[in-house]
């Protein structure tokens, strides 16, 4: 019992596969250092921090998938 896993499924999964990464910037989320970038505000910010974010602001199934809409960048399937 030593290790400690997360209790709370993040159920926000976003596509950053376009994300960019920069140099080390506090997140705009939890002000820790983070690399990523946020491909949609140009803002650092860590990819779950994003998905937590969501998580906790989407107050229905049409907002959350508007959320993630907002914070996926788009035409990445060319
Ligand atoms: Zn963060």
């Amino acid at each position: 019992m030593s290790h400690a896993t997360s209790v709370v499924p993040s159920p926000v999964i976003l596509d950053w596969t376009h994300a960019a990464i920069g140099p080390l910037a506090p997140c705009v989320c939890c002000g820790k250092p983070a690399l990523c970038r946020s491909p949609v505000k140009d803002v650092p910010c860590h990819k779950h921090c994003a998905e937590t974010w969501i998580t906790q602001h989407a107050r229905d199934a049409g907002h959350l998938a508007q959320l993630i809409a907002a914070h996926t960048p788009r035409g990445g399937g060319r």
